[in-house]
């Protein structure tokens, strides 16, 4: 069986859930299961709707024409949320009388993106010859910690297989949303329908899952600055990880586990544009046309560096700046260590000054904000001779000048950190480098 998982964009509108249909269509024979986003635009208008909730008086009728429209549009039954709707309307009184959104109240609000859009999609697979039924994940037996808004996955032993086993015709499950073991409706985190469709595959053994979106692929660089940049045809578990943290514009990173453990086939596929390959993700692959596979970074980062002559000679000095990381929850990226500085890396986060304030216990601290991550990705940085002075001279050729250099044990990329001014400049010149 496969998983095919359409995101927000991909059934946003009557239109593209027709689109949907033809791409289910043609694949029924390989049994798939298919998981679904809300309608784009929903999960905003619903976490905007918990936001204002516990203010004063909102209505929901703007959520509720929103999929009436849909479900006209498709000539379906106006009225098959209306169920829903109902409950929507009293959670939303709820936080009204309350006077406050909880995080765990805010997860069972958003839910409903899910459940509404998977019981439309359900519902015309059915009334076009592909009979189908909504499944809702938690019923499924996808559970999770009670991490409001970011919940984590305990394991399946079993419990989705069995319930998928009693479904009959083409399963339509909700992405995104899970309940904890006391029954509460949870959430994986924005854009975590990925995950969903990833945990899905895992539990039912899938031979490949199809992550349905509105690009052509995994690009050779973000085409909002390289605008020829091109769907890359294949590549590694360990090259898409790497890309999923610094993109994060295709996968969400996490999506990648679960299909890794089980070295289950990702394919990422554009569904305005169904015949196009797409990018596969493959456990093992050695791509030998191209040392490079893809050209990434991250703005908005941060340089932080310590200097401190006491660290000569010193034991625990690493591990009193990293527990005061730890401490504060600053994520650190790339660290670069001499004799008696470090320069780390971080994004922005409430709690970095205080962090730079630990560490000025230790040594001289600054923070230099407005940078970026630029990191170039590709197995044969491992084993090429030559990949990383490549990406050195062409960014120093572009006129850049670089701040930290990293490329760690793993050797599927080299990170660079620069000025974010000179971020369109480098990457263009990178790209042209490596795929001119
Ligand atoms: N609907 C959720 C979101 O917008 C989950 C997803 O789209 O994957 O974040
Ligand atoms: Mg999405």
């Amino acid at each position: 069986m496969i998983v095919m998982k359409f995101g927000g964009t991909s059934v946003g509108s009557a239109e593209k859930i027709r689109a949907v249909l033809k791409i289910v269509g043609r694949e029924t024979e390989r049994a798939p299961a298919v998981v679904v986003s809300a309608h784009a635009g929903v999960t905003d208008a619903l976490l905007e709707l918990g936001a204002v909730a516990p203010g004063g008086e909102v209505c929901t009728e703007r959520i509720e024409s929103c999929h009436r429209e849909i479900l006209r549009d498709l000539g379906l039954a106006e009225d098959l949320h209306d169920d829903l709707f109902s409950e929507l309307r009293d959670l939303v009184r709820g936080m009204r009388l309350v006077g406050e959104a909880s995080p765990r109240a805010k997860d069972s609000l958003v839910s409903f993106g899910e459940r509404c859009s998977a019981r439309t999609i359900a519902a015309f697979l059915s009334a076009n010859g592909f009979p189908a039924q909504a499944v809702d994940a938690f019923d499924a037996g996808l559970r999770t910690d009670g991490n409001s808004g970011r919940a984590r996955p305990l394991p399946d032993e079993g419990r989705i297989a069995g319930y998928m086993a009693g479904i009959d015709g083409i399963p339509v499950v909700t992405g995104f949303i899970a309940k904890d073991v006391h029954g509460n409706i949870t959430t994986l985190g924005r854009n975590g329908s990925d995950y969903t469709a990833a945990l899905f595959g895992q539990a039912l053994g899938a031979e490949e899952i199809q992550i349905w979106t509105d690009v052509d692929g995994i690009l050779t660089a973000d085409p909002k600055i390289v605008p020829d940049a091109r769907p890359i045809p294949a590549m590694s578990f360990d090259e898409a990880s790497e890309l999923a943290y610094y993109g994060g514009r295709v996968l969400h990173p996490a999506t990648i586990l679960p299909a890794i453990e089980d070295a289950i086939p990702v394919r990422v596929l554009n569904t305005s544009r169904p015949d196009l390959p797409g990018t596969i993700i493959l456990a093992k692959f050695e791509n030998t046309s191209n040392a490079v596979c893809s050209i990434v970074y991250k703005r908005a980062i941060n340089l932080i560096n310590l200097i401190s002559p006491r660290m000569l000679q010193q034991h625990g000095f690493l591990a009193k700046v990293f527990t005061a990381a730890a401490t504060r929850e600053i994520d650190v990226d790339i660290v670069a260590t001499s004799e008696v500085s470090i320069t780390m890396t971080t994004a922005s986060n409430e709690n970095l000054a205080a962090f730079a304030a630990d560490l000025e216990s230790i040594g001289e601290v600054s923070v230099e904000p407005d940078h970026a991550m630029l990191c170039v990705v590709g197995q044969g940085i491992a084993h090429e001779k030559g990949v990383a002075a490549r990406v050195l001279t062409t960014i120093a050729e572009s006129g850049v000048r670089v701040r930290v250099i990293s490329q760690g044990a793993v050797k599927v990329n080299v990170a660079t950190v620069i000025g974010e001014a000179d971020l369109e400049c480098a990457v263009k010149a990178l790209h042209e480098a490596f795929f001119g």
